[in-house]
């Protein structure tokens, strides 16, 4: 039997970002409408027939967007958020729904399921939906025009509306109200002649799947009624579906996550829970990871999916929008670039595997075969390493540590401090750019970043400040600043990934086993340390976020990935011991965040987090005092986790989200110091000395006054200089008034 290939989604950004600039210079007004669709139009041109280049027998069309798919399905759908009711439908109001404008808000943006992408939450408050211009069809079109051998890719309604916010019907008006235009904008695809359809459902993959059952049932049913069953393939992506559920439902077939579904997916087809007359679009090239794949493992799976099902179309396990484009343009080291595989090179992948399977042509199969075996046995990913000489506990409880690091610190009550960047100004991302590129001397900007952490520290006594920091400067990001200086890591040149609109980001990509090999933050940490009686907070990244933030490697168990990390972390917390610093940071704002999807994989994750954040924070004296930070504040389900890294202190963000902190310290006693983020660093206003004495005060309430710090809800990199003054002095003021009540209480 032969196969086919599909892809099912492909990256926005082109190689060298050319979507972005585009997009950026339309809103900056450099560009106009019609040049901004020529450009956007022949990148959208150009990745359609590239995929076609690649021998792909079905090329999605619908995941190409001007913004987020998730918007474009809610303007086609007519959701406009109440406050952008009225204006015309189009390109413009798209962007200001995402964006904002000076009269409105922009809507929210949530994280996409487990990914790094963000979405345009849908609002139904008083939409009136209806079918707006059918842009899947005109791209589907588009491709037709260019014989593009193609497929539309629409967002399924149960998965739409459960991402969607507002309005007072219920789940089931919603989609009831959805289903003719569905049903309209489905019809008009297969009268233009579309083979299939690519209905994304990954709700089907959460823990919501179970209730959304009896709705998607009535989805697909009404489908069926209106003749769209056998047009119909439903994609599923990032976890494993109930299958018995999902084969029930009335279509041509399902796409299947092989790569991320744990195993799953395949233990279910094994189990008979797949009817051998549906098509199966079995995803088995990792579409959100880096790594070449193990194309023999590969073949042996198709080989075995071909025994249960009539119809075997292989592709991506995801859209390949959480991947780079291509490694064409990157300059890196051969043994290296032979384990990676980009977008493109998981289609060739795909295509290396159908020549094989359907004509017996072992040419590429057997390159990539080889490729990857040489990759596997390269000495750099089989280092050795000694985890059990580490500490996971601290030398005492907290209770006498907390002694000790008082007698050290000496620090008033209700110490102020920050979470550790300062203004990433024009001027030092300026200088850093020069730095990179080699037009200004390392003596230069050395010196640069000398003069603006001495210039910091100074202001931070102007402030009167009680815990320092030295400001992050040389940091262009908090994970690929590491990623640069860890052995194992490789920091790409053009790997950037979409993460909301026109933003994208460039994990690092963790190749090897990971090791410390020199100081990385002592030299700037020390010499503001040097310039002032404060103690200067060291600053690091915990092995947790630089995990989450990263392409990790899946060669190797995750726990072990992040515990190499952590051990090198814990050098360099110990260098900066060594050093003389007394206070050290660690920051996991991405622990929550790599939750897994399903809840019953969340106790083993939030196992492996803490032994990893222990591990690279345990081995200090008593009398060093380890922070961490995190940018939220609802613990919820997570709050024995964070409780039991046994930080000295954890800084949170408070300030926007009220009440959550009260109602999760509820059911915990939290006996450990804790720092409340009592002002939002997102925006450029001054908060008033009022408003964070009301903040203090709410804590206070739940937090025992000799554990409890104020600082601002996270770093202020992104805040000019005066708003920090500004801010930072209103704080201060603030406290010393609240030490002075207490005094005078207490006298
Ligand atoms: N120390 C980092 C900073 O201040 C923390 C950033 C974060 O929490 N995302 O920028
Ligand atoms: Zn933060």
């Amino acid at each position: 039997m032969t196969i086919k290939t599909a892809n099912i989604g492909f990256p926005r950004l082109g190689r060298k970002r050319e979507w972005k600039k585009a997009i950026e210079s339309y809103w900056a007004g450099k560009t106009n409408y019609d040049e901004l669709t020529t450009t956007l139009n022949d990148l959208h041109k150009e990745n359609l027939l590239l995929q076609k280049n690649y021998n792909i027998d079905s090329v999605p069309v619908g995941d190409f967007s001007l913004y987020d798919h998730v918007l474009d399905t809610s303007l086609l759908f007519n959701i406009i958020p109440e406050r952008f009711q009225g204006q015309e439908v189009n390109d413009d109001l798209l962007f200001d729904i995402a964006r904002g404008t000076k009269e409105h808000v922009a809507s929210a943006l949530i994280k996409w399921f487990n990914t790094n992408y963000h979405y345009i939450v849908p609002e139904w408050d008083n939409a009136e939906p209806k079918l707006n211009r059918n842009v899947l069809l005109e791209r589907f079109q588009f491709a037709q025009q260019l014989n593009v051998p193609a497929h539309p890719v629409i967002l399924g309604p149960v998965s739409f509306v459960q991402l969607s916010r507002g309005g007072d019907q219920s789940f089931e008006e919603k989609v009831e109200t959805l289903l003719p235009l569905y049903k309209e904008v489905l019809q008009s695809l297969v009268d233009a002649g579309a083979e299939y359809i690519q209905i994304d459902e990954p709700v089907l993959v959460t823990d919501n799947a179970k209730e959304l059952e009896d709705i998607t049932r009535h989805v697909y049913d009404y489908f069926e009624k209106a003749g769209l069953a056998d047009k119909l393939v439903i994609q599923t992506y990032f976890e494993h579906v109930d299958l018995e559920f999902v084969n029930s439902l009335p279509v041509k077939g399902f796409g299947l996550d092989f790569v991320h579904d744990r195993g799953v997916n395949l233990q279910q087809i094994r189990d008979g829970k797949l009817s051998k007359d549906k098509a199966l679009y079995a995803g088995i090239i990792d579409g959100r990871n880096v790594w070449a794949a193990d194309i023999e493992a590969k073949k042996d799976l198709i080989e075995e999916l071909q025994q249960y099902t009539d119809e075997l179309v292989i592709q991506p396990s995801s859209s390949l929008l959480h991947v780079p484009v291509s490694l064409d343009d990157e300059v890196l080291d051969e043994t290296i670039e032979e384990g990676l595989s980009f977008a493109t090179e998981k289609l060739d992948e795909l295509d290396a595997l159908k020549r094989l399977i359907n004509n017996g042509d072992a040419e590429k199969y057997d390159q990539l075969k080889a490729q990857y075996e040489r990759f596997q046995n390269q000495a750099f990913k089989n280092l050795e390493y000694d985890f059990d000489s580490v500490r996971t506990h601290r030398e005492s409880a907290f209770p006498e540590r907390k002694k000790v690091q008082d007698a050290r610190l000496k620090l008033p009550e209700l110490p102020t401090t920050t979470i550790g960047s300062f203004p990433q100004t024009k001027e030092v991302r300026k200088k850093r750019a020069d730095w990179k590129n080699h037009r200004i001397s390392d003596e230069e900007y050395n010196q640069f970043l000398r003069d603006e952490i001495a210039r910091w520290i100074q202001i931070q006594e102007d402030i009167s400040l009680d815990v320092f920091v030295h400001g992050e400067f040389e940091r262009n990001d908090m994970v690929e600043f590491f990623g640069e200086r860890l052995q194992g890591f490789l920091v790409t040149k053009y790997g950037w990934v979409q993460s909301y609109g026109s933003r994208a980001v460039k994990p690092p990509v963790i190749y090897g086993d990971v090791k410390w090999t020199k100081p990385i933050t002592v030299e700037e940490t020390a010499y503001a340390q040097s310039l002032t009686d404060h103690p200067v907070k060291g600053m690091l990244t915990g092995p947790v976020t630089i995990l989450n933030w990263s392409f990790e490697r899946v060669d190797i168990p995750r726990q072990e990935v992040q515990d190499q990390i952590a051990l090198a972390i814990n050098e360099e917390v110990l260098a900066l011991e060594d050093a003389g610093i007394k206070v050290i940071q660690v920051d996991e704002p991405a622990l929550r965040e790599g939750l897994p999807l399903r809840k019953e994989y969340h106790e083993e994750y939030l196992k492996q987090a803490l032994r990893s954040f222990r591990l690279a924070t345990s081995s200090v004296a008593d009398a060093t005092q380890i922070h961490t930070h995190m940018c939220y504040s609802q613990f919820g389900e997570i709050i024995h986790t964070i409780h039991d890294l046994d930080a000295d202190v954890i800084s949170i963000e408070t300030s926007r989200s009220h009440g959550a902190l009260i109602k999760d310290f509820e059911d915990i006693t939290y006996d450990l110091g804790i720092g409340l983020g009592v002002y939002d660093i997102h925006s450029p206003r001054i908060p008033t000395e009022e408003e964070i004495t009301v903040a203090i005060n709410r804590g206070l309430k739940e937090i025992d006054r000799s554990l409890f710090w104020v600082n601002p809800d996270c770093g202020l990199k992104t805040r000019n200089e005066d708003q920090v003054k500004e801010a930072l002095s209103v704080l201060v003021s603030a406290v010393k008034k609240l030490r002075q009540e207490q005094g005078q209480e207490t006298a």
